[in-house]
């Protein structure tokens, strides 16, 4: 399969060069952004937030954490109470820059020219209105988490790179609490976002019940990073509860950090390499 973008439009350095024409964001000038930060800082502007995010998207479909669904959206240099992420109808390996539209503050699209945007965008907009601190929201449908939000079996913190889980389960989000039990299991409205929200409170990952994940961090690097080892996690955790009782991290443990922005970078010339086949 080869991606529709090829790396001349979006690399790992996070280059992005448009089209010129109608279909280009309003607002965004797609013209030679600077790569972003090589610390994982969060980028000062846009055009290199926009750029992380194409190559963050295929990313997490190279790292098995998005299938066919799943989005990941990072927040507005130029406007912070607005948010980027794809449009709707699209497959998260295939997004390029001309995919990323700009929402607004309650989630629907800005200036998108009669583009729509995921269903399920309200997970992004209730979150990042309840959470000041977050930079960036991945919502994925990843396999390997569900049977946590479907036991009372805890997810916890067992791995070193999985600190952010802390050492309190990790919450467990359901629709029939917010909406009952005639529910369509999705966040499509924003009440519900917002009840996501709530659960979430000011964690990093929140399960939902018969559905997926939702992870938040304070960078698109970060939130990738936090997305795929919350799936190392939840593999190791699982395995290690058929043979008995995990140890688990103490609060000591974590309450720590690791540098993600060599992950990223090493993650992100896999994917491009891997996905032009
Ligand atoms: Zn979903």
């Amino acid at each position: 399969m080869e991606r529709r973008d090829p790396l001349g439009a979006a690399g790992p350095t996070g280059a992005v060069v448009a089209p010129e024409g109608p279909d280009r964001v309003p607002g965004v000038a797609r013209t030679a952004a600077a790569p972003p930060p090589a610390d994982g800082t969060i980028p000062d502007t846009d055009e290199q937030r926009i750029a992380e995010l194409v190559v963050s998207n295929h990313i997490l479909y190279d790292h098995n954490i998005f299938d066919g669904f799943g989005h990941l959206s990072v927040r507005s240099a130029a406007d912070p109470a607005h948010f980027f992420m794809q449009r709707s109808g699209l497959v998260p390996d295939s997004v390029t820059s001309d995919d990323v539209i700009e929402y607004d503050q309650d989630g629907e699209p800005y200036k998108a020219h009669g583009r729509t945007g995921p269903s399920e965008r309200y997970i992004h907009s209730e979150i990042y209105r309840a959470r000041p601190d977050v930079m960036s929201v991945v919502h994925s449908h990843t396999d390997a988490v569900l049977p946590f939000g479907l036991t009372k079996a805890p997810l916890k913190a067992v791995l070193h790179t999985a600190y952010f889980l802390g050492s309190e389960p990790a919450p467990v989000f359901d629709t029939r609490e917010p909406i009952g039990q005639d529910n369509n299991m999705l966040v499509d409205n924003a009440p519900a976002g917002a009840a996501l929200a709530r659960t979430l409170s000011a964690r990093s990952v929140v399960l939902m019940r018969g559905h997926g994940m939702t992870v938040v961090g304070p960078t698109v690097h970060d939130t990738v990073f936090r997305a795929v080892y919350t799936r190392v996690n939840v593999q190791a955790e699982a395995e290690a509860l058929k043979l008995g009782d995990p140890v688990f991290l103490n609060r000591f443990e974590v309450d720590r950090g690791d540098p993600v922005s060599v992950h990223w970078a090493w993650w992100a010339a896999q994917a491009e390499t891997r996905l032009v086949r």
